[in-house]
């Protein structure tokens, strides 16, 4: 039977059956609703909760179906107006329509039906029944924040709907959930359902106990351990001494005479050891400090070696040549004996691998009876290398320079940082700039390392730099150094030295104590030149530690070997390189340009052809732009010069010329090879051979100008090495000559060119 209830709409709140809830009232229309229900309808109405709570003013198609007959138990009107109810749930009823009151038209009111309920299966219903209270006891009886009053209610219900209503009302759900919770009038459905989520509960409840026990027995730890610590202070406190390792600690720190601050710095931390336990992680990592910090050359020096002509001999007996930087040396010594507090200067040695850098300075180390540490740097591009790293950071250390005076037991050990030139400089980060401040004579009485976090006297350091191309070098770092060149060695040179210091050397490396090998100086050039490629010894010291181990191998030790080229093939195989000199290009249009590569001075031959064509260039040969560019100056050169050229019948127009640069797989650049392209085109277009042994270098301009190169130290003994008897070079270059040695002045006929046209009429005479 249809009955008939006024609507009072409660935004957000839901009301189940046999729950209560009071409420504050304050609009006008749920004001009213309560006094009707209260005159005319058995203090009672029907709750319905909007589906969209987010809807200010719902309209009647948007309200659900189902609502909540609710009694009114009080009603208080408030002084401010407002109302305040207390609403007991009743029933859910299924509503039938809606209509407005007829007398309050602003009231809603509702048809609804009371709901049948299904038959139920009895045993599935007790069964239902009995699992949702057990689970609701569990759960009650786990969740802290539940009254356990709640069970007796619970343990005494015995209808399905009213328990799952019940329950419903206390355990923590969702609006949307509750929502369904109302809608749902199959009480078998409710009860299902909560116990599903009964289950969660709990699983979440057991989460939460997991988490807490794990929490609560790492805080005991920490609390045990901080007791523990607390207990050790105060007995030591009590007995007035330390353990063991702590006392050795000590006394070390005590010998060394550091100042005051470092010496408080590092008895703190030996402070710190005291208190930490073994197992932590604290105490390697203090020990590790301690190990580092107190095991440095604080105070302690070699003794230098000050004797000029000992240290001479000392240089002499082990290094070829290399003059200017053992003058330096010896210059530093006898400024020092007069001064005792001048710092040593820092050098940096530039020049071409295997020219004796490294060893040279390994030798002053040992002269100068310093300890000698080498650091190499090359490709290096972080600078905590150096610097060391913070030692917040898991197994960290400090830098190189600390690493290597730990190493060496003394503060003034020779350094020698190793190819300065290859550090690698990006946008993160910039290691020669920690040079800088490593090399600074002003600064780095107070080095700090970032493990060490205490400053450390590095002034007493001889530092020495390697490098081969000092162009490399940022230019802040050049302005520290002194630059000595160490320039590449001629086979007259390199002869000599493998003589007198190669070739002992070995032998005394092998307790070889006779002269096994006798080699003439032609034939030791066909090995230098047939064997080797390079502007340094270290191939031709590994190609003479083959032969001596082969003469070795097969037993002739006793005699002395003499070296032929058949022997060589022998010992070392065919020959590796040809030179190219030696093999006769006698043809217009092929000509020697002098080239420079990271090995020394090399012969870069140039050749061109000529055909028909639109008045193309071709340029092949790895060429840099620059090149490209000094190529198109020198034809234009030439066509601008065509009449003093005797090149007036030639229409460049109608041919295209290809000129390729030999040595394909090297990489050419620069502006240098103007005059012999030039001298190639003009030998190619007047078909005039050049001779074979002359070679050029000079960058040239449109009207003909030669001007000043880079290089031509390495460049002459390039040539001079490769049987070039002729060499054509800028004006401008003169003075280069100085330091050219006399042996190759005496063989190399050197011609000096201001302007191509001085020798145009030379070189192609007829
Ligand atoms: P770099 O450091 O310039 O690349 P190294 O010092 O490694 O060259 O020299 C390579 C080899 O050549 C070493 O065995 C070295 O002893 C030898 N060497 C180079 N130059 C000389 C020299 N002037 N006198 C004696 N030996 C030399």
């Amino acid at each position: 039977m249809d009955q008939i209830l006024p609507v009072i709409l409660l935004k957000g709140l839901i009301l189940l059956p046999n729950e209560e809830v009071k409420i504050e009232l304050n609009n006008k229309i749920s004001k009213d609703v309560t006094s009707l229900a209260t005159k005319h309808y058995n203090r009672e109405v029907l709750v319905i909760t909007p589906i969209n709570n987010l809807e200010e003013t719902p309209e009647v198609s948007d309200l659900p179906s189902y609502g909540v007959i609710a009694k009114i138990k009080s009603r208080i009107e408030l002084p401010s107006t407002n109302v305040r109810i207390t609403l007991k749930g009743l029933d859910r009823v299924k509503i039938l329509k809606f209509n407005n009151n007829k007398n309050h038209p602003d009231i809603l009111e509702a048809h609804f039906t009371k709901i049948e309920l299904p038959q139920l299966d009895e045993i599935e219903y007790i069964a239902i029944i009995q699992k949702l209270k057990d689970l609701t006891n569990e759960f009650v009886n786990k969740s802290p924040q539940i009254s356990n009053s709640i069970l007796n209610t619970i343990n005494t219900i015995d209808d399905l709907s009213t328990l799952t209503d019940t329950i419903c009302s206390f355990i923590p759900l969702s609006f949307q959930k509750k929502l369904s919770y109302v809608a749902e009038i199959n009480a078998i459905y409710r009860a299902k359902n909560l116990i599903k989520e009964l289950k969660i509960e709990l699983e979440i409840l057991k989460l939460d106990d997991k988490l807490e026990e794990e929490l609560t027995s790492s805080l005991e730890q920490n609390q045990k351990e901080f007791i523990l610590k607390e207990k050790i202070k105060a007995i030591e406190k009590e007995l007035g001494e330390y353990n063991e390792p702590t006392k050795d600690y000590l006394t070390k720190l005590d010998s060394l005479k550091l100042p005051k601050k470092t010496y408080q710095k590092i008895f703190n931390e030996i402070e710190k050891l005291a208190y930490t336990t073994d197992i932590s992680p604290e105490q390697a990592m203090i020990r590790n400090y301690l190990d580092w910090i107190l095991n440095l050359p604080w105070q302690k020096e070699t003794f230098e070696n000050n004797n000029l002509t000992d240290i001479k001999n000392k240089l002499d007996a082990t290094h070829f040549g290399l003059e200017e930087i053992k003058t330096r040396i010896l210059e530093y010594v006898a400024l020092k004996n007069n001064n005792p507090d001048l710092k040593s200067p820092i050098i940096c040695l530039v020049g071409p691998p295997g020219t004796g850098k490294t060893s040279i300075a390994k030798n002053i180390a040992q002269a100068l009876n310093r300890e000698f540490y080498k650091i190499s740097v090359g490709g290096l591009n972080d600078t905590s290398e150096l610097m060391g790293h913070k030692r917040t950071y898991m197994g960290s250390s400090p830098g190189k320079i600390i690493q290597g005076l730990r190493k060496c037991h003394s503060k003034n050990p020779l350094m020698l940082i190793d190819e300065v030139d290859k550090i690698t400089i990006n946008y993160q980060d910039d290691p020669s700039s920690c040079l800088l401040e490593i090399l600074d004579r002003e600064q780095n009485t107070e080095f700090m390392d970032n493990y060490l976090e205490e400053p450390f006297d590095l002034s007493k350091i001889f530092f020495i730099l390697t490098a081969n191309n000092l162009d490399n070098i940022p230019e802040a770092l050049q302005n520290r150094l002194e630059i000595i060149n160490v320039s590449s060695y001629t086979n007259y040179e390199k002869i000599a030295l493998a003589k007198k210091y190669l070739i002992p050397k070995i032998l005394e490396e092998n307790n070889i104590d006779n002269k096994i090998i006798s080699i003439s100086d032609e034939m030791f050039n066909y090995l230098i030149d047939a064997y080797t490629n390079e502007a340094g010894v270290r191939e031709l010291r590994l190609v003479l530690e083959k032969i001596i181990r082969k003469i070795v191998l097969l037993g002739l030790q006793n005699n002395r070997t003499k070296i032929s080229k058949i022997k060589l093939k022998e010992f070392l195989g065919i020959p590796k390189y040809e030179k190219i000199i030696n093999k006769k290009y006698d043809y217009a249009g092929r000509i020697n340009a002098l080239g420079i590569s990271g090995y020394g001075g090399l012969i870069i031959p140039v050749e061109a052809c000529i055909f028909e064509g639109k008045g193309q260039i071709i340029l092949t040969g790895m060429l840099g732009k620059v090149m490209e560019e000094s190529t198109k100056v020198a034809l234009d050169y030439i066509k601008s010069h065509q009449k003093e050229f005797h090149l007036l019948d030639f229409f460049f127009n109608l041919k295209d010329i290809h000129i390729h640069f030999l040595e394909g797989a090297t990489k050419k650049d620069g502006p240098s090879a103007g005059m012999a392209i030039t001298t190639c085109l003009l030998s190619l277009l007047l078909n005039k051979k050049i001779n074979n042994t002359y070679a050029f270098t000079g960058e040239i301009t449109l009207t003909g100008e030669i001007l000043k190169v880079g290089g031509l130290k390495a460049k002459i003994i390039g040539a001079y090495n490769n049987n070039i008897k002729r060499i054509y070079i800028p004006e401008a270059n003169r003075e280069d000559l100085d330091e050219i040695p006399d042996a190759i002045k005496e063989e190399l006929e050197i011609i000096l060119v201001k302007n191509y046209n001085e020798i145009f009429p030379e070189l192609f005479a007829n």
